[in-house]
Parts: structure tokens; C-alpha cells; sequence
């Protein structure tokens, strides 16, 4: 049975997940953009083994505590192969101009759509979702699906940085996330969750027709 436990890391918010399986205890961390004693003190509250790593796309707040994470749980990190140069670019992931600790993190597993990541009994499936960033990617899970930041509740993603594109974005909500089944619930990268029928319903950026297309 898959469990998350979630929590609010770094300075803009970021959420970061750890879907784990109820019975083997194994689990991944979705985004550790920050807070490293945190989310390694609610793992092993939670009595969990740290498998993989997962990058929705390679932007500084979601990837701030990778390195460390990654040299005390020995947990590979997987990111799309578009987004992966970003990660190993201070420059790319903006970290070198927001005034911390610049950035810098290599991937271990290239991930790609439609690709299912497997532990224990929890199964994830790679959706790639471009138009944030280019390699932009959520992971559909058992009745959930965490979006990145791609997908919001009542928003969208910003699409003014390097590598983003408002018509891809629109295209990769409308063609890859809202056919999803209405009762999905939507784990977003900043802000509360949604479900899928609540944003094709109300939000506002998805509202008009084909003229984004
Ligand atoms: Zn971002
Ligand atoms: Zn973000």
C-alpha cells in the first residue's frame, strides 16, 4: 500500500514527498530542495530505506539537498536526460544567482516517459511533461500523481526561464495530465494539492480552448 509523507523545504516552498510502501518500508524522496536533517529524520522516524531520488526537473529549490542526501543514504537520483546538464550547471539551475551555495549534482538513472520505476510494492510511472523546463517530467503513482512543476492548484508553471515554453506547457497538462482519471490526487511542487478533476474543471489557465494549441 503506498503511503506519503510530505513536508516544506528551502526558501520558496518547495514540497517535498516520500511515497513509501506500508509493508516493506522502502521509499523515494520526490524533490529534496533543501532541509536534509529533516527529511532524514522523518525517514528514519518512519522506520523507511531510501531507494531512489526523484528529480522533477533540474531548477536550484528542488534539488538543494540531493548531494547530501544521496552520500548518507547511498540513494541513486533520476532525472529526466533534458534536465540533467542543468543539474551539474550552477548557471543552468539558477543556483549561482539566488545568493546561496552554488549547485551542482550528477545523475546516477536517466529517466524517460512511460518508463515505471518499481519499489517494493509501490510502482511510478515517468510521464514526461515539457514546458517548465524542457526535460520536465511527473510521476504517476496509485491514485496520485506528483506534477513538479508543471501543474499547480488553480496554476500553472512559470515559463519565462531558460528552457520554457508556454504552448508546450498547455500541451503537456491538457494532453498528458488532464486525460487522467478525474479522482487522481495532484502532488504539485509548490502549494496544496488538487485532484485532476478540479483543475480541468476550474482552473484558470486551462479554461480556453484551442487557441494555445
Ligand atoms: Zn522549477
Ligand atoms: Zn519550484
Amino acid at each position: 500500500m503506498l503511503k506519503i509523507l510530505s513536508l516544506i523545504v528551502g526558501e520558496l516552498g518547495v514540497n517535498c514527498y516520500i511515497p513509501y510502501c506500508e509493508q516493506t518500508r522502502q521509499c523515494v524522496v520526490i524533490d529534496p530542495g533543501g532541509s536534509v536533517d529533516r527529511i532524514l529524520g522523518l525517514i528514519k522516524e518512519n522506520n523507511l530505506q531510501l531507494k531512489y531520488i526523484l528529480l522533477t526537473h533540474g531548477h536550484f529549490d528542488h534539488i538543494g539537498a540531493v548531494n547530501e542526501l544521496k552520500e548518507k543514504t547511498g540513494a541513486r537520483v533520476a532525472v529526466h536526460p533534458e534536465d540533467s546538464e542543468m543539474l551539474m550547471d550552477p548557471a543552468k539551475n539558477l543556483s549561482s544567482f539566488v545568493g546561496g551555495e552554488p549547485i551542482n549534482v550528477s545523475a546516477d538513472i536517466m529517466v524517460e516517459d512511460g518508463m515505471e520505476l518499481q519499489v517494493s510494492n509501490i510502482k511510478l510511472q515517468v510521464i514526461h511533461t515539457p514546458g517548465h523546463t524542457k526535460g520536465g517530467v511527473s510521476y504517476l503513482g496509485d491514485g496520485v500523481i506528483f506534477t513538479g512543476d508543471t501543474l499547480f492548484a488553480g496554476s500553472i508553471g512559470r515559463t519565462d526561464l531558460p528552457g520554457g515554453n508556454y504552448k508546450i506547457l498547455i500541451k503537456s497538462i491538457r494532453e498528458k495530465l488532464l486525460v487522467l482519471d478525474d479522482n487522481l490526487v495532484i502532488y504539485p511542487g509548490h502549494g496544496p494539492s488538487s485532484t485532476i478533476g478540479n483543475e480541468y474543471a476550474s482552473n484558470p489557465y486551462l479554461q480556453s480552448g484551442e487557441e494555445f494549441l
